[in-house]
């Protein structure tokens, strides 16, 4: 069987070093809010390229606390609007309708998924306050002129982060010099270390990253009960910690992953130089360079497309091979925004009936992607 995602192997990928910081965080007897955490939250913004980390308890809580700051901040107020793209996991949306801001949904591009940025300035208002960018899949949803539109209706930008740890936001041919990591191309990024993602932790974890200080200090304390210093309560806070084993674990593995990243890439370059049929749409890169070497993609997920997946997935699971559906039902078609049901967004739409992720990690190896390539390469349906 190759499962789409063995989570296991790459846990034993990091040992003994993850048993290590492990037994040391219990061994010390401190488990939240203490050195590992915030020895991770420097590392984490060293490595992203930000001022400002702070650990909180998972990828949602990370973008609800960006909106809810800018709220507690005077910078937004409730029944203001969010540019978010239709074509998301539904977490994104959350993140909005939970602080009573009103999300825009915009439609895909379809060579990259993304949200098409060409597509957003018809959909600004007086009352919008920002744009949530999400890196879906992997790979970065950024460009110069984007910032510049931002900046011109004095937008906020909002990264979700949650699938592209360690991706780079292109440069237009700049040099080396100006890549900058997704989580710091825009005002403030939320990060998820779900176990299942690039980096990710034995449980539930996430971050924001932010060079803006104040938001910072405003995003730490309603992580912490609206608190700066105990018992003084300054905000009507929660509590979203990101706990010391977490944080430890994820110091070990923050270690390995720009080569976990670039073993997806090779998954990824074998996937297209391999995969050869007709009916199978393979992703496209946004920029002219293979894909072992494009910066902008870190692979969390090998999404193709086919006429008729179903029977394309069934197909792949008669040959042992697991493959997951990112996503079946967009967000705005959800029970859960039964006022969104009416619109409709044709890419996004065609997209969820179209796509398929083949099985892709750091731990996969050459010769289980040939089997996936081989597999694929015989499928015939009779039409
Ligand atoms: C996983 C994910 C989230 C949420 O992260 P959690 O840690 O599961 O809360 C948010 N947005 C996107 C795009 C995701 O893939």
């Amino acid at each position: 069987m190759i499962k789409f995602l063995d989570i296991k192997k790459i846990t034993d990928s990091y040992q003994p070093d993850i048993k290590k910081a492990v037994e040391r965080v219990v061994s010390s007897g401190w488990y939240l809010l203490g050195e590992e955490t915030s020895g991770f939250e420097e590392e984490y913004a060293n490595y992203i390229g930000t001022t400002e980390c702070i650990g909180v308890g998972n990828g949602l809580d990370a973008l609800r606390l960006i909106f809810k700051a800018y709220i507690e901040l005077g910078i937004m107020e409730e029944g203001d609007e969010v540019i978010v793209p239709a074509n998301t996991y539904i977490a994104s949306v959350l993140a909005i309708t939970d602080n009573n801001l009103n999300p825009v949904f915009v439609d895909a591009d379809i060579n990259s998924y993304n949200l098409d940025l060409s597509l957003i300035e018809k959909y600004i208002s007086p009352r919008t306050k920002a744009i949530l960018v999400v890196h879906l899949y992997g790979q970065v949803c950024w460009s110069e002129e984007l910032a510049d539109l931002a900046k011109k209706h004095n937008l906020k930008i909002v990264e979700d982060n949650a699938q592209a740890a360690g991706a780079f936001g292109r440069s237009m041919d700049k040099g080396l010099r100006s890549l900058r990591r997704s989580g710091s191309l825009g005002d403030a990024a939320g990060h998820s270390f779900y176990p299942g993602k690039n980096l990710g932790a034995l449980g539930d974890g996430g971050a924001v990253t932010t060079n803006d200080i104040e938001l910072a200090s405003v995003i730490r304390a309603l992580a912490n009960y609206g608190s700066q210093k105990k018992y003084v309560n300054e905000y009507k806070g929660l509590n979203s910690r990101l706990d010391e084993i977490q944080a430890a674990v994820l110091r070990v593995k923050l270690r390995g992953l720009d080569e976990d990243n670039q073993h997806r890439r090779e998954i990824a370059n074998y996937y297209f130089e391999k995969i050869k049929h007709p009916d199978v749409i393979l992703p496209k890169l946004s920029s002219n360079v293979s894909s072992l070497i494009s910066l902008d993609h870190v692979w969390h997920l090998f999404v193709i497309r086919h006429h008729d997946r179903t029977k394309l997935q069934g197909y792949l699971m008669n040959h042992d091979i697991q493959t997951l559906i990112h996503y079946p039902i967009p967000p705005n078609k959800q029970g859960a925004y039964n006022e969104y049901n009416k619109l409709n967004f044709p890419i996004t739409q065609k997209m969820h009936d179209e796509v398929l992720s083949l099985p892709i990690s750091q731990v996969m190896t050459m010769e289980e992607a040939n089997v996936v390539v081989d597999a694929i390469n015989k499928f015939y349906v009779l039409s």
